[in-house]
Parts: structure tokens; C-alpha cells; sequence
């Protein structure tokens, strides 16, 4: 462990190694901004399926608090407006968070399920 950070537990993907952080870097951003990218999810679950990914490496949503008010904010409304970039009116926002509630990356993100 190199010490970069305080977020990453023992047996965890070291943000190198993290598939979203690599997305972040280098992914097919749909919408973008300082700290926070938009891609489309490789096994949509509907017509619209986004996940919203912030810059910073957090496990889950448990380590939110990780966020200054300001980030967590400005990632809230880049959620909201990801969705009206794409076009959606109604649209589902979801966070799985732990295995058992199906979480299988482990750098927070946000789904965004639409029409
Ligand atoms: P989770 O199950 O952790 O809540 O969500 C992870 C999501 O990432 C899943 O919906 C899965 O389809 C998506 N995903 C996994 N690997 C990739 C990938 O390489 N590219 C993209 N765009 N999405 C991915
Ligand atoms: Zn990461």
C-alpha cells in the first residue's frame, strides 16, 4: 500500500489497478465536468442506462462523507444534469452499495435509468 490515499482497505483494487478510475481517464465520456464523468453502462438494464463516476477513488457510498459538502454537491447536480444532457424526464437514480445489494465496482458510482 502505498500511503496515496486513505479511502483504499487492505485486499481492495488500488485506484492503478481500478477499472473506473481508468474510465475516468479514458473512457467515452457522454457528458463531462471538473471531478466528474458520464459513460454508458457496457450492460444497459434500460433504454438509457448511465453511470456517473466521480474523479475522486471511493470504495462505496458508505465512505461518502469522504465528499466535502461542495463535491457531494456538485456531483448531485451533475447527476440532474447528465440526465437532461441526455434528453431524460423520468429517470431512476440508484446506488448499489456492498455486495449483497449487488455493488461489483468498487469506486462509487451512480446509475442513471431512463427511457
Ligand atoms: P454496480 O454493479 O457496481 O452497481 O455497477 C457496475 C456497473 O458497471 C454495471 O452496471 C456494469 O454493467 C458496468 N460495467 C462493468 N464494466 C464496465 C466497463 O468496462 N465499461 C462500462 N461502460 N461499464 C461497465
Ligand atoms: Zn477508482
Amino acid at each position: 500500500m502505498s500511503g496515496r490515499g486513505r479511502s483504499w482497505r487492505r485486499g481492495s483494487s488500488l485506484p492503478d489497478d481500478c477499472l473506473f478510475c481508468k474510465l475516468y481517464r479514458e473512457g467515452d465520456h457522454v457528458n463531462a465536468t471538473e471531478g466528474f464523468v458520464a459513460i454508458r453502462d457496457i450492460n444497459p438494464r434500460a433504454p438509457v442506462h448511465l453511470l456517473v463516476i466521480p474523479q475522486r477513488h471511493v470504495e462505496t457510498f458508505k465512505d461518502i462523507s469522504a465528499f466535502s459538502s461542495h463535491e457531494a454537491k456538485a456531483m448531485l447536480d451533475f447527476i440532474a444534469e447528465t440526465a437532461a444532457h441526455e434528453g431524460l424526464s423520468s429517470y431512476r437514480v440508484a446506488v448499489n452499495c456492498g455486495p449483497d445489494a449487488g455493488q461489483t465496482v468498487y469506486h462509487l458510482h451512480w446509475h442513471i435509468l431512463g427511457a
